[in-house]
């Protein structure tokens, strides 16, 4: 699905040099290359706060502790997302409140929002699945009018580009209040191991979510809050560093990757193509079919034969998944995602696809789709 060593292999000299270069420094946690990679970053996002943590999921969480959010508080999400997402939400004892997503673009459907929010509700979570903005405008005008925070998921999309109405563009995770993103390895922005961070443009929340990724204390051994331990170390602070000057030409390699699979699959009426939305970039974390009247596991299995990976992002709803269970919800309450879920199929996708591996693969799905 990812080729992280041939896309190392291009950049070792870079990666090994920033690797070796921290092991001597000796300053393994927060050093000057945690905060180098923050302050490029925030340049990159044009954002004002990069705190980085150890990892997405932490990120989230720190999120919803840093917004003071209390047991029982509402927070609306998508029903058709990974995990994390409604882990942290039932982990702090909040309400994960479930909504249907769009079934071309598989984002988080605003309609839906909107018709979830009860005088309960403290916080919407838009997730930017598989690297395209959810829809920002309509959630923060939704946001706005019901004083909800909003907490982007924006581990699958970063460097994606939102388009407002009035023309102005933001980058993925920095127009809600918070962004929360990933740098595990296969992630657009991966590092070699564990890492996350937040996003924020508001000092005041800044300081408070610096505080609790780091035990709650504003000043050593003074502590305010009830923090966690949730650090990005410096290795990893080096090799991003390294791979943020690559981010816009992976995501072009991606999207050069998308558009011969596009083409390739255009006209088949048994297979859907992704749809763009209109108004973000799609950095394309993952290519994600969706076949009708072929049996998509039967195609998986195909495919697997010809030595050609393909993944179920996601196979079963948060809804219908033992830990979540709830007598809110059932079987056939969320009939698109409940549809993606038995349909979807995602192909190889990442910086290092060439035309022939394209070609194989594309011939293969093709085949068994005619
Ligand atoms: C990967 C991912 C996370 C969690 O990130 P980790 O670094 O693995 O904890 C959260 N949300 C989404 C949508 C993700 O894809």
């Amino acid at each position: 699905m990812v080729d992280l060593i041939s896309q190392y292999q291009k950049i070792k000299p870079e990666v090994d040099k920033a690797i070796s270069d921290t092991v001597t420094s000796s300053a393994y946690i927060n050093g000057p290359e945690v905060k180098a990679f923050q302050a490029e970053l925030e340049k990159y996002l044009n954002v004002g706060h990069v705190i980085n943590c150890a990892n997405g999921t932490d990120a989230l969480q720190i999120a919803m502790m840093a917004l003071n959010l209390q047991p029982g508080d509402e927070v609306i999400t998508a029903s058709f997302t990974y995990v994390a997402t409604a882990e942290v939400i039932a982990l702090l004892k909040l309400k994960p409140v479930l909504v249907e997503v769009i079934p071309g673009t598989f984002s988080i459907d605003p309609v839906a929002i909107e018709k979830a929010i009860t005088p309960k509700t403290k916080a919407i979570v838009p997730v930017h699945l598989f690297g395209q903005c959810a829809d920002m405008e309509p959630i923060m005008q939704i946001a706005a009018k019901h004083k909800l925070y909003v907490i982007e998921d924006v581990a699958q999309a970063i460097g994606a580009d939102y388009t407002f109405s009035d023309g102005r563009k933001q980058k993925a995770g920095t127009i809600g209040t918070i962004g929360c993103t990933s740098f595990f390895p296969s992630k657009n922005l991966g590092c070699m191991g564990d890492g996350g961070a937040l996003f924020t443009n508001d000092d005041t929340l800044a300081k408070k979510i610096r505080m609790i990724a780091n035990h709650g204390q504003s000043v050593q051994y003074v502590h305010d809050e009830i923090g966690v331990n949730s650090r990005l170390d410096s290795i990893q602070a080096a090799i991003l560093r390294v791979k943020l000057k690559h981010l816009d030409s992976y995501a072009a390699a991606r999207q050069k990757a998308a558009a011969y699979y596009d083409k390739a699959f255009s006209g088949n009426a048994k297979i859907k193509t992704p749809e763009r939305s209109k108004n973000s970039t799609h950095v394309f974390h993952q290519y994600t079919l969706v076949v009708n009247g072929v049996n998509r596991d039967e195609l998986r299995q195909y495919l697997a034969e010809k030595e050609i990976p393909a993944m179920i992002y996601y196979p079963i709803p948060l809804h219908m998944q033992k830990a979540y269970k709830d007598d809110r919800y059932k079987e056939g309450n969320f009939p698109v995602t409940e549809k993606l879920c038995a349909n979807v199929l995602s192909l190889p996708m990442h910086t290092e696809l060439d035309e022939e591996q394209l070609e194989y693969i594309t011939r293969a799905v093709l085949e068994f789709c005619k």
